[in-house]
């Protein structure tokens, strides 16, 4: 069986990763740059995909042991620990060597004509399409712009810092980076707004100012038919932004579906990673306008932070939800 992937993110090479050296399975990637990992983000890997990928000591930056949240420029929440909750890994490296060991084709760019896929001229021949594009391919009213600036800052490298605000749906942060920091923003406004917000956190000498859109409105359903996966089928968590660990695990659901002959729609369905995707989104649309986002707010200030932490990585269950919202979500 041909697949053809469009798009060579982390959702992409980590399917063709994981359908590598499978008989009778030929995986191509087609990216449309001419290079992987060029895409603005913030490095931040959580626990929990280290099985699905071949992440290198020489790939992790730094280990995140703790974080500080901040309401309204306050310090609300110091949390520091011994325990690794994630990674700051450098993409562009990871996604580079895993790239190197897999087919991609590379100045690729995949478009459609009268509803078929075509790379430049040439019609794209497979048995099966996926589109791994990411941000790219979804509509303007499913994403956010998030922008962020590389400096030479010396943040805390095990501790990531973020930064909430009364009067915005998203957040800031101050990521450690390998140069020193990675310090942006995201959410619910126009981006002058953000750079504004943003100007008082920029410290150190900056080498890089970038930005892209991001995905802050979950799972779209009806791209649930197994030619989506990352990004482009919205796997980013509304609440966090993160989107590097579940576009993983969406596709090795899509790479497990293929293999065992089953229905991607009902798999990744019963997934945890569906529940909590569509819980997250949730609780982003239900925080639209002033009232509803203080109300928000002051849970997530003034609630267990180690709960918060839960509930932000997708890991909780309806009692957890209950006690951080007193309410069930569905
Ligand atoms: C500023 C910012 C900071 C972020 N920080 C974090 C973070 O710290 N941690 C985290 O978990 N998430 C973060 N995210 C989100 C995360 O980067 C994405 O959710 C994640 O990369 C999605 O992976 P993906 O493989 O689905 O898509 P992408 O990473 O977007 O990859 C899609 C690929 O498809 C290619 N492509 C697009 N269109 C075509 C086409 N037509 N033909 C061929 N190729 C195409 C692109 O060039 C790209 O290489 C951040 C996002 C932003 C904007």
């Amino acid at each position: 069986m041909d697949i053809a992937v469009v798009g060579g993110g982390p959702a992409g090479l980590s399917f063709a990763w994981l359908m590598k050296g499978r008989r009778n399975y030929d995986v191509t990637v087609y990216e449309g740059l001419d290079k992987v990992g060029y895409k603005p983000c913030a490095w931040g890997l959580m626990n929990g995909v280290e099985d699905l990928i071949p992440l290198k000591k020489e790939h992790i930056v730094s280990e995140i042991k703790g974080f500080r949240i901040f309401l309204d420029g306050k310090i609300v929440h110091d949390i520091r620990g011994d325990e690794r909750l994630g990674y700051i890994v450098d993409k562009p490296m990871m996604l580079r060597d895993m790239a190197s060991q897999l087919n991609v084709k590379y100045k690729s760019n995949v478009s459609a004509k009268e509803g078929k896929p075509f790379v430049s001229s040439q019609e794209l021949k497979a048995d099966k399409v996926i589109f791994a594009n990411g941000h790219y391919s979804l509509p303007k009213d499913r994403t956010v712009p998030a922008i962020q600036y590389v400096t030479d800052f010396p943040q805390d490298p095990e501790v990531v810092d973020f930064y909430f605000y009364s009067d915005l749906l998203g957040y800031a942060w101050v990521f450690p980076d390998r140069e020193g920091a990675k310090i942006g923003i995201g959410g619910y406004a126009d981006v002058n707004f953000l750079q504004e917000r943003l100007k008082p956190l920029v410290k150190g000498r900056v080498s890089l100012f970038h930005g892209a859109r991001v995905s802050d409105t979950g799972v779209v359903e009806d791209r649930l038919n197994g030619n989506y996966m990352g990004e482009a089928l919205g796997t980013v968590y509304a609440l966090t932004g993160e989107g590097i660990r579940p576009s993983i695990i969406s596709a090795k659901i899509m790479a497990e579906s293929i293999l065992e002959n089953k229905d991607f729609k009902k798999e990744f369905k019963k997934s945890k990673l569906y529940n909590s995707l569509k819980v997250h989104a949730k609780i982003v649309s239900d925080s639209k306008g002033k009232d509803k986002l203080e109300g928000l707010t002051k849970v997530l200030m003034k609630s267990d932070p180690k709960l918060v932490l839960k509930v932000a990585l997708g890991d909780f269950n309806n009692f957890d939800l209950l006690k951080l919202l007193g309410r069930t979500i569905f």
